[in-house]
C-alpha cells in the first residue's frame, strides 16, 4: 500500500506526482452517508486509498457526568486507527497522535455546530480509520461532518478539509502517504464554506510566507470542490430516505434549511 522505499522523485520531470496527479489534483473521493444501521448518523469516505468510517451518537446523556457543560452539548470526537490500517501493525492502545488528532478534529468541527441547542448532553463522534494512506485527519473531518448532518445535528455548514504540502519544492494538494512521509511539509486545513472561517490549520515542515499563503488558497479551492461532493452525498442519502420527493429543487431547499444555510449570505465565488 504505502511505499517503504523513498521514491526517486516526488515530482517527475513532466511535473507529475508519484501517482500521476497534477500538483493541484485531488485523489478520487467517494462519499457515502448513512452507512451504519446502529448509529444516529454515519458516513464513509474513500479518498484515494485512505478509507474511513465515522459514526455519530447523540445528543444523549453524558457519562461521566462531571464533563457536563451547562450551556451546550459536549462534542466528543474519538479518532482511532485500526491495527491493520497501516503497513506496520498499529498497537491497539490509543496513541498520543490519535489523541492529538481527536482534539484537532473536535476543534475543526465544533464551530459548525449549534451545540448550544442541546445543553448538558454529549454528541459522540467515533472515527475509525480502516486504511491509512495519508491525509487521514482531513478525510476524517470530511466524513465526520457528513455523519453529524446525517444525525440531524443542526449545523451552520458542512466542513470540508484537505492537506496541502510541498514536494521537490512544488506545492501539492491532498497528499498521499509517500508525499506525506517524504515531502518537505504539509498544511492540513478545514474551512466553514458558509463564512470562510478556517477551523483547522496546522503546519509541518517549513514554508515561506508566500508559499504558505498560496498553499492556503490552494486548500480553499480544494475545499470548495470537496464541499460540493459532500452536499451531493447528503442529497443522495436524503433521496434514499424520502424517495417520494422527486423535485430536485425541493431537495436543495430542504438541504439548505437543514444546514442552516438559507439565512446565510451566498458563498463567495473563488
Ligand atoms: N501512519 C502510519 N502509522 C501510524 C500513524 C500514521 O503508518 O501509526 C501513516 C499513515 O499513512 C498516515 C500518515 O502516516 O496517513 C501520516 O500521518 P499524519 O500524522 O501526518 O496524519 P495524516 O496525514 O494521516 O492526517
Amino acid at each position: 500500500m504505502s511505499p517503504e522505499i523513498k521514491p526517486d522523485f516526488l515530482i517527475s520531470p513532466e511535473g507529475l506526482r508519484v501517482d500521476g496527479r497534477r500538483p493541484d489534483e485531488l485523489r478520487p473521493i467517494e462519499l457515502e452517508v448513512g452507512v451504519l444501521k446502529t448509529a444516529d448518523g454515519s458516513a464513509m469516505i474513500k479518498q484515494g486509498k485512505t478509507h474511513i468510517i465515522a459514526a455519530v451518537y447523540g445528543p444523549r446523556e453524558l457519562h461521566p457526568r462531571h464533563l457536563t457543560l451547562n450551556d451546550k452539548a459536549y462534542l466528543r470526537c474519538v479518532y482511532r486507527m485500526a491495527t491493520f490500517s497501516v503497513p506496520d501493525r498499529k498497537r491497539p492502545a490509543p496513541s498520543r497522535r490519535e489523541r492529538e488528532i481527536s482534539m484537532v478534529i473536535t476543534n475543526a468541527l465544533e464551530p459548525a455546530l449549534f451545540l448550544e441547542e442541546f445543553p448538558r448532553t454529549v454528541v459522540d463522534v467515533f472515527i475509525q480509520v480502516i486504511q491509512a494512506d495519508g491525509g487521514t485527519r482531513c478525510a476524517a473531518i470530511n466524513a465526520a461532518s457528513l455523519a453529524l448532518a446525517d444525525a440531524g445535528i443542526p449545523m451552520r455548514s458542512l466542513v470540508p478539509a484537505v492537506a496541502v504540502g510541498k514536494a521537490d519544492g512544488v506545492l501539492i494538494v491532498d497528499l498521499g502517504d509517500a508525499e506525506d512521509k517524504y515531502g518537505e511539509g504539509d498544511v492540513p486545513m478545514a474551512v466553514l464554506p458558509s463564512t470562510g472561517e478556517i477551523t483547522l490549520l496546522q503546519q509541518d515542515g517549513s514554508f515561506t510566507k508566500e508559499e504558505l499563503l498560496e498553499a492556503i488558497q490552494m486548500g480553499l479551492n480544494a475545499c470548495t470542490y470537496i464541499h460540493e461532493l459532500q452536499k451531493d452525498a447528503l442529497k443522495r442519502a436524503y433521496l434514499r430516505k424520502t424517495p417520494e420527493k422527486e423535485d430536485e429543487d425541493e431537495y436543495e431547499d430542504d438541504l439548505e434549511t437543514d444546514l442552516g444555510e438559507s439565512e446565510l449570505p451566498e458563498e463567495a465565488d473563488e
